[in-house]
């Protein structure tokens, strides 16, 4: 009785529901984890997120051997390694967490096929990417709700499964041969300050996130300078945590608004993976065309995509990216609202440009957060402009965080900061920042035009 676990995004030992039936069942596993180039091809493969991969696959071996197993990597066509690991260790199941992109669904039905053909059994798990599965929810009239406040109505009623312990023991049969593991030092061209990967990395900020920082999350979530937020989207990317046990915790944990406030960011995961499941071509298509003109402006957008726009909160959001690899949520927002609508270029080019970095970077959360800012995704209010002037003065009042990303602007003190070209004397002959690349008002009235709305 051998099943083989094919790891995907779900790479963790806590909470895995596809190992606890196999193991229950009392059974040999594989661990496996194939390096398929189609993920490549389809975007996965930047720098941040294959070094951070491989932080994962280390740590998820080191558990693995901790209980008597280890993992087994392969490369090449997801399928026809399953295959042959199948004949290798003579299994006659395979376990693998269901999940929504194009890719994932195109590799589960080619799975279901060769497997069955073969007489072996496909169990495919929910709730191990998600809390709630995409589908399980959905409005009267149609196959998924387009609006978050409905969807997360019935999202906080629906029951949530207890978390499942890691395993003690996972036996793994002998004879199936890995290839190395891969090291996150022969990955060139990733972030200075990029996080370390791996569920033991992830277990410990979710431990100091419960104890330290959810229950100011509610207050303090926007502020840019405070850096208040969980910071745990790149290990549910990866599922080295898991937003069961996440939700299960963070209710538990009693913070009371902090608390609740976290799970519904959790819900808004959720959300974007119903829509994806629906509406696949939403990861490259408008998922609600706005017949927009979008402007092509090479230079503007390098200007936006180095930090140099003119605008401190804009670029200092585009440098922490680069640096770490990670941006606040309210730098995402407005910074994607600048590129979308005050300088009015299409919203793929700016969610390219983040797929490029983010150790996050996911088609469910990338494409459909950039068509909510663009105002072509689920967005009620789709014309709203974002002002990073205004922006800045609320969510980094005294400057700190300008400062602390925009180093020709750190000699200038307090909120003055936001606008460099009001300054005067010193402090404004002392930087050598730019002057801004487009004027405000004028970029959001070009914009309303373009929507055939009145100025
Ligand atoms: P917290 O505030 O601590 O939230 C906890 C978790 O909730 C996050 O880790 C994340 O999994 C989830 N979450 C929070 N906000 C959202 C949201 N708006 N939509 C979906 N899930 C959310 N998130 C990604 O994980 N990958 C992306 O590629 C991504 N691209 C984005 C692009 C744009 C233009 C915008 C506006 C947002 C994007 N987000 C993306 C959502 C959000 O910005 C990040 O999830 C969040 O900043 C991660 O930081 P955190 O873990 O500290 O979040």
């Amino acid at each position: 009785n051998v099943s083989v676990i094919l790891f995907t995004a779900d790479l963790r030992l806590h909470d895995h529901p596809p190992l606890r039936a196999a193991l229950d069942g009392s059974r040999q596993v594989v661990p496996l984890f194939v390096r398929d180039p189609a993920v490549d091809r389809a975007g996965f493969a930047a720098p941040n997120r294959l070094a951070f991969l491989a932080d994962c696959l280390r740590d998820l071996d080191t558990g693995l051997r901790e209980r008597g197993g280890r993992l087994v990597v392969r490369s090449g066509d997801v399928v026809e390694q399953v295959l042959k690991v199948v004949a290798e260790a003579d299994a006659d199941e395979v376990h693998l967490a269901a999940d929504v992109s194009a890719h994932a669904r195109h590799r589960e039905t080619r799975l279901r096929r060769v497997l069955e053909e073969q007489g072996v059994r496909l169990h495919v798990h929910d709730t191990v990417t998600t809390a709630v599965p995409p589908g399980a929810l959905s409005p009267a009239a149609s196959d998924h709700f387009a609006v978050f406040t409905p969807y997360f109505r019935q999202w906080s009623r629906e029951p949530i499964r207890d978390t499942l312990a890691a395993p003690r023991a996972v036996p793994v049969p002998d004879g199936v041969g890995s290839e190395p593991l891969p090291s996150r030092t022969a990955v060139t061209g990733l972030s200075d300050g990029l996080a370390p990967g791996g569920e033991q990395a992830g277990r410990s900020r979710l431990t100091a996130w419960l104890r330290d920082g959810i229950t100011a999350y509610e207050d303090r979530h926007d502020d840019l300078a405070g850096d208040a937020t969980s910071r745990l989207s790149p290990h549910l990317h990866f599922g080295t945590l898991s937003p069961v046990e996440l939700v299960n915790r963070a209710r538990r944990a009693g913070g009371g608004a902090g608390a609740e406030a976290f799970v519904r960011q959790l819900a808004w995961r959720d959300f974007h993976r119903q829509v994806l499941a629906a509406r696949p071509e939403a990861a490259s298509v408008d998922y609600r065309t706005r017949n927009d003109r979008w402007r092509s402006v090479p230079d503007e957008v390098e200007a936006w995509r180095e930090g140099r726009t003119g605008y401190p909160v804009v670029d200092a959001a585009m440098r922490q990216l680069r640096h770490e690899g990670w941006m606040h949520n309210r730098g995402r927002l407005l910074t994607a609202s600048f590129l979308t609508k005050t300088l009015y270029v299409d919203w793929r080019v700016g969610a390219r440009h983040f797929l490029d970095l983010l150790v996050d970077g996911d088609v469910a959360n990338n494409q459909l957060n950039w068509q909510w800012m663009a105002g072509t995704g689920t967005d009620s209010r789709p014309n709203r402009v974002l002002n990073p002037v205004t922006q800045a003065k609320r969510y980094d009042p005294d400057g700190t965080y300008v400062r602390r990303w925009v180093p020709e602007l750190a000699h200038v003190e307090g909120p003055g900061v936001h606008e460099p070209w009001k300054l005067r004397g010193l402090d404004r002959a002392a930087t050598d920042y730019p002057e801004p690349i487009v004027e405000l008002s004028e970029g959001r009235a070009r914009f309303l035009r373009g929507r055939g709305m009145a100025v």
